[in-house]
């Protein structure tokens, strides 16, 4: 058994997960759907996306 190798494997997994944080309507978007946040609600139908939850980068 490699537990050296099954360790590498858990941190790698963890760190692609950490580095690839999507935000609330993002992940509602790849769902086919429109983010249920009140405050995504408000600013999509002000034809904006909400600032809070999509912070420029
Ligand atoms: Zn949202
Ligand atoms: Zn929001």
């Amino acid at each position: 058994m490699n537990i050296t190798k099954l360790i590498l494997a858990g941190v790698i997994a963890l760190v692609t997960a950490t580095s690839y944080a999507e935000t609330c309507c993002e992940k509602a978007k790849a769902a086919g759907k429109d983010c249920a946040h009140p405050c995504c609600v408000k600013a999509k139908a002000d034809g904006k996306v909400c600032e809070k939850c999509n912070p420029k980068k």
